[in-house]
């Protein structure tokens, strides 16, 4: 087992990716925290994850709610040894779209939870922190190719890539590693929040179209990738970005 007792703390843990990532870090013999805002699919999730896992909700946009997951964490198990800052991606009630169609609200929302809350997660969790402990931020294939009206999440999530540099130097005294795993198209549930249900197979095949692997990426996909960053495997791997999606980025 890689991550034997390993204390982590995964992000939106509760859905999609984060959960699978959850599962994925569980399967290696880690514990820990999965965060969310909705209590119902939190304890869900707990209790897919054997238990190993509790469910501490708050919202990565408050500063509040942060400090107060990390050191319940911190109370609980004594330490924090891996990061995965996962939450993010649609903005509750903020509209994606063109430039000529998103108002000045819809940007700050988008950026608030695609970016900064992606600083602060890091930034509150620091003190609870393990030096040598493993920092791993979801990013997204989005920072490299557009895709109709998504022009603000694009931007954000490649600014991410240079927030793991600069974390990962301003950190390197403490030998904490700052890293970004960025998936492609991985089925979650993120279509049902962008398209209606009838279009979400149309979508998909679409998509298919586009990934050399010929299939859509599912949340054990990066799960596999987030526990090669979450352990030594990758200790030689630090402000460095890793591409999961099938190749869509860099072969389509
Ligand atoms: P989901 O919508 O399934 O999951 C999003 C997760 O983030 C949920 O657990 C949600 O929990 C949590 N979350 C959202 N907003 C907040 C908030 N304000 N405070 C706390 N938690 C929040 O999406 P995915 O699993 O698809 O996305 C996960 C990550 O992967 C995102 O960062 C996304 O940008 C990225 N990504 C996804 C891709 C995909 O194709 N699916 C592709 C590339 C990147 P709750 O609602 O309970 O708060």
């Amino acid at each position: 087992m890689k991550l034997k007792d390993k204390v982590t703390v995964v992000t939106g843990g509760n859905s999609g990716i984060g959960f699978g990532i959850a599962e994925a870090l569980k399967n290696e013999g880690a514990v820990g925290v999965i965060t969310g805002r909705n209590r119902e699919t939190l304890d869900q999730s707990v209790k897919h994850l054997g238990n190993s896992f509790i469910g501490l909700q708050g919202d990565v946009t408050k500063l509040d709610d942060l400090e107060r997951i990390f050191k319940t964490t911190f109370d609980h198990f004594g330490k924090i040894e891996v990061l995965v800052v996962n939450a993010g991606g649609v903005a509750d009630g903020a509209k994606m779209g063109a430039i000529t169609e998103v108002e000045e609200k819809d940007y700050d929302h988008y950026m608030d939870l695609n970016l900064k809350s992606l600083y602060f997660t890091v930034q509150r969790a620091l003190p609870f922190m393990k030096d040598g402990a493993s920092i791993v931020l979801i990013g997204s294939s989005a920072a490299h190719r557009a895709a109709p009206g998504m022009a603000i999440y694009s931007a954000a999530k490649a600014a991410v890539i240079s927030l793991a540099k600069g974390i990962s130097l301003d950190l390197i005294a403490r030998k904490i590693r700052v890293n970004v795993l960025s998936p492609g198209t991985i089925d979650t549930p993120v279509f049902s929040k962008l398209v209606s249900q009838e279009e979400v197979d149309h979508v998909k095949r679409l998509w298919v179209n586009l990934i050399p692997a010929g299939r859509i990426g599912q949340p054990s996909d990066i799960g596999k990738a987030a526990v090669f960053l979450a352990s030594d495997d990758s200790s030689f791997i630090l402000g460095s970005e890793i591409l999961a999606d099938g190749g869509m980025t860099n072969i389509s």
